[in-house]
């Protein structure tokens, strides 16, 4: 098993390999992330997201269940031997979540929050940064060197779409930075389709379309009952959705890329 997640993590890592990344938006409870690791697993699956703590727009909002939903996702990934990724917004909680996850992500609202990249810098777990909703690529970049320059290189980038005058979608995936991104850092690129539409309807393309333009992986928010999700529900595809998605990406990849 050790052995395992070591090369999954290398594939997570390498700028030509590709990655799967599911899971709930915010981790509701021990049980709902029993029976979505479960049904993630059936499906192949070897990366479980889950949040505890979220940075909700409006203080108002479910804001998640805090430090004991990191002893579920602990539990559960290795119940089921996936690989856990959950995001990281306090400098405060960067050593207790390094103790309980595999993979830090960091979101869209503090990829400026410079403190916070120097402490999970230090920490040497991989990282998942994703852009700032309106950050230049050149932004992104200098915030990923924020994690380098303390040690830590093992950085995936996560295009999760920007702020554009179009309300339609949630926000506007820009696809260019898929190559354009790799070809500038030489770092794997996974994509958020999830964040970058809003609207489950819109994930399987957007998704298809990040595949062909070279992405290292997807990260997908997934429930069993997308419309009861606690959190982000118009986003979230259900098991079945999930698994059409990625039933074609090895046959797309194998004919579309180098
Ligand atoms: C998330 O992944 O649940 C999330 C909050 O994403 P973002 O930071 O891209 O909004
Ligand atoms: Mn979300």
């Amino acid at each position: 098993m050790q052995e395992d997640k070591q090369s999954l993590i290398r594939m997570l890592l390498s700028a030509e390999g590709f990655s799967v990344i599911a899971g709930p938006c915010t981790i509701e409870s021990r049980d709902s992330l029993d029976e979505i690791a479960s049904a993630l697993k059936d499906l192949g699956i070897k990366f479980l997201r889950g949040g505890a703590y979220k940075m909700r727009t409006s203080p108002h909002s479910f804001r998640g269940l805090g430090d004991i939903a990191l002893s579920y996702l602990k539990e559960i990934g290795e119940r089921y031997d996936l690989i856990t990724v959950s995001e990281c917004t306090d400098v405060r909680k960067v050593d207790l979540m390094a103790d309980y996850i595999d993979v830090f992500l960091i979101g869209t609202r503090n990829m400026n929050n410079y403190p916070l990249l120097e402490d999970i810098g230090k920490t040497q777990k991989p990282v998942i940064l994703k852009r700032g909703m309106s950050a230049t690529y050149e932004e992104w970049l200098q915030s990923a060197e924020y994690l380098s320059t303390n040690g830590n290189d093992k950085l995936i980038l996560c295009e999760r779409g920007i702020r554009t005058f179009e309300t339609h979608t949630r926000n506007t995936f820009d696809i260019s930075a898929i190559p354009a991104v790799k070809a500038l850092s030489g770092y794997p690129i996974v994509v958020d389709p999830s964040h970058s539409t809003g609207t489950r309807n819109y994930v399987k393309a957007i998704s298809w379309a990040a595949v062909a333009a070279g992405a290292n992986g997807l990260m997908i928010e997934t429930h069993l009952n997308p419309d009861q999700s606690v959190c982000d529900s118009e986003q979230a595809v259900s098991i079945k959705d999930l698994s059409e998605i990625i039933k074609p990406i090895e046959e797309m990849r194998r004919l579309l890329l180098p």
